[in-house]
């Protein structure tokens, strides 16, 4: 399956000096196309394109667009798109910082799921493997993350999966597959269900044993293995237990989480 990554940019670091930011406000979404037309027909080329959720029947974009080609001024081009239609209602140059960093301030907060969410790129989310096992040791490291994980997990069941009243066991699997995909954290390959009390996942490119990929010796998706057990026993309402029994972080194509139930 080829991959087309989500970019969730809401700043660009420029590769030439012609790059600009643009913040528009508008006040009717049916006027992109006219912004869209109008780029297109001056050759300027749209590198990225973000905007919000609609407020108060307004929405906010954040454009980067390459200038090269494009004969005018940078203040120019913002008036051109202010003319263009009555439902642009402000546009602006987006903030630069250091000369090649362009962000904007108009795309806050994130929200995910219908609560807040933030980004932590797994670059630096993985700090924290390394922290708790130097401080802790290994043993107990895994534990830590493990009860990371488990907390998540319960208000993971609680405020994302119930809300949406899975009716059975398959169906709660199918609505974590789709947040899981959704959120970044990985992606269902296959699932078996022998019984509410017996089931395996198996989930690809789960981050944390991405980024633990080669560095150790054994399975290494514990926060994600206690975020499933919060999950599963929050819809079934008894204790699992969650083994990691096949791992990428040790040379497997994807991780395989055995749920066992325990009354
Ligand atoms: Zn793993």
């Amino acid at each position: 399956m080829t991959i087309y990554p989500k970019l969730h940019e809401s700043f660009h670091i420029c590769s030439n000096p012609n790059e600009v930011g643009i913040d528009i406000v508008m006040n009717r979404i049916t006027g992109i196309s006219d912004i869209m037309n109008f780029l297109d027909e001056h050759g300027i080329n749209v590198i990225h394109f973000d905007w919000s959720g609609l407020v108060n029947e307004k929405l906010r974009l954040f454009l980067i667009v390459d200038m090269t080609n494009y004969k005018d001024t940078p203040e120019k081009m913002l008036e051109q798109i202010k003319s263009i239609s009555s439902t642009i209602d402000e546009v602006t140059l987006s903030p630069v910082v250091n000369g090649k960093l362009i962000f904007t301030r108009s795309l806050f907060p994130l929200v995910i799921s219908k609560s807040r969410g933030i980004i932590l790129p797994v670059g630096v989310a993985e700090g924290m493997f390394e922290v708790f096992k130097e401080h802790f040791g290994d043993d107990m490291g895994t534990s830590i993350l493990y009860h990371l994980g488990y907390a998540v997990g319960v208000r993971f069941y609680d405020r994302l999966l119930k809300p949406l009243e899975p009716n059975s066991l398959e169906e709660l699997i199918q609505l974590l597959d789709a947040h899981l995909i959704s959120l970044g954290i990985g992606v269902m390959k296959e699932y078996k269900i022998q019984s509410d009390e017996k089931f395996w996942l198996r989930v690809e490119r789960v981050w944390e044993c991405e980024s633990l990929k080669g560095k150790v010796n054994k399975p290494a998706g514990n926060t994600f293995r206690g975020m499933l057990s919060g999950i599963f026993e929050g819809y079934l309402g008894h204790r699992v237990v969650v083994n990691e029994t096949e791992c990428m972080a040790i040379g497997y194509d994807a991780c395989k989480f055995e749920v066992v139930s325990i009354k």
